[in-house]
Formats: structure tokens, C-alpha cells, sequence
């Protein structure tokens, strides 16, 4: 689905599905770089990464493997709590393995720090974050993101993954979502 196809629901496109295709690939060839001669293990994080991850991956062109984990965080509403549940873990040993973790948006970073701290417990030989969208407004848990597609405004974005009430993950451009949708 397009932006296009809907537009009463949208407010404004932030990237086109051609400007997200492109940036992907752009990462792509800085991780075939990165890890020239090593096979990473992707780790994505459901639901929200399942593009970036479906994309990234078939944009390199070094051999890499993939996993995931679903976690959801505590906390009223919205908000991040930086209470994380593992929903599901991975299934691959990651000890002495090059872990990517592969990441929607990033936005208190409360997800990603909590992520990156139970993974480094089980020893990888190295542990990286690439992340899609970054909101360096909300960044109030500092992570170090290696790969990052786009800083974008602190405002509620759907498409490419991402979604609102369970829609909109199938939209292949990434947008604002329409005021009337949310209200
Ligand atoms: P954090 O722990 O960084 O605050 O939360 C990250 C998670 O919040 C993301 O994986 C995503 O599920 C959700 N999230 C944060 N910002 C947005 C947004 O603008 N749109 C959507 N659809 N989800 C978001």
C-alpha cells in the first residue's frame, strides 16, 4: 500500500518507499563492509522490523543468518517504561557470534538499552545496532547505534514496519498519520 492509495489518512509522507530502497541499500554496502569475511547473525526485533529486516538483509551481499526476539515494555499507555518483557527469545546460541540487532525506531532508546544488556550477557564477539528511525529528541537512554537510516522530527510515523493500532505496517512510504485517525 501506498501512501497514494490512502491519502485521507495521512498528513505527510517523511520518505518515499524509493528514498527508503535507497537508503537501505546504502547501509547494506557499509555493513558488507563492516563484516567483510564474517557472517553476521541478524537479530530482529518483532513486529516493527520485519521490513527493515526483510530489506536489509537481501540488500547485502556478504552471507548473514537471521533471528528474533519479540519483547514488549511495561508501562501506561504509549510511554516506554524501560520495563522490558522478552515475549520471545531467540533461538540461536549468540556466544562468540557478530550480532546485529535490527531495529524499527528508536525512540526513549529504553527498548534497545535493555536489549543490548541482556545480549551482551550471553557474550557475542561483537554486539551492533542498525536502526531504521531514530528520534534524537526522545533519546533519553543513550545507545550507540552504529547504522542509523533516518533522524526524523519527534512525531508519530507509520509505514515501512511501523504501526498504528495494528495497521499501516503494510505502507510502504512512511508518513504522519492524519489527525481524524488517531482522534
Ligand atoms: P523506545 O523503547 O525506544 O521508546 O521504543 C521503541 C518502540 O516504540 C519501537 O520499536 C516502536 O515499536 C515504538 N515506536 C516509537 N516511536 C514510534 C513511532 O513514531 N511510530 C510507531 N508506529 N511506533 C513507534
Amino acid at each position: 500500500m501506498r501512501a497514494a492509495d490512502l491519502p485521507e489518512d495521512f498528513d505527510h509522507v517523511l520518505y518515499s518507499q524509493e528514498e527508503v530502497a535507497s537508503r537501505i541499500a546504502e547501509i547494506a554496502t557499509v555493513i558488507d563492509h563492516d563484516y567483510a569475511g564474517r557472517e553476521p547473525l541478524l537479530v530482529g526485533v518483532l513486529n516493527g522490523a520485519v521490513m527493515t529486516m526483510a530489506d536489509l538483509c537481501r540488500a547485502m551481499k556478504v552471507h548473514c543468518q537471521m533471528d528474533w526476539m519479540a519483547v514488549s515494555s511495561y508501562g501506561a499507555g504509549t510511554k516506554s517504561s524501560g520495563v522490558v518483557r522478552i515475549l520471545k527469545d531467540l533461538t540461536t546460541d549468540i556466544k562468540d557470534r557478530d550480532v546485529l540487532i535490527v531495529e524499527d525506531i528508536i525512540d526513549t532508546g529504553l527498548t534497545l538499552s535493555y536489549l543490548v544488556d541482556n545480549l551482551r550477557t550471553r557474550e557475542p564477539a561483537s554486539l551492533e545496532i542498525m536502526a531504521m528511525f531514530r528520534k534524537p529528541e526522545a533519546l533519553t537512554a543513550p545507545v550507540d547505534v552504529k547504522y542509523i537510516g533516518y533522524d526524523i522530527p519527534n512525531e508519530f510515523v507509520v509505514g515501512f514496519g511501523l504501526d498504528y493500532a495494528g495497521r499501516y505496517r503494510n505502507l510502504t512510504d512512511v508518513a504522519t498519520l492524519a489527525e481524524h485517525v488517531y482522534k
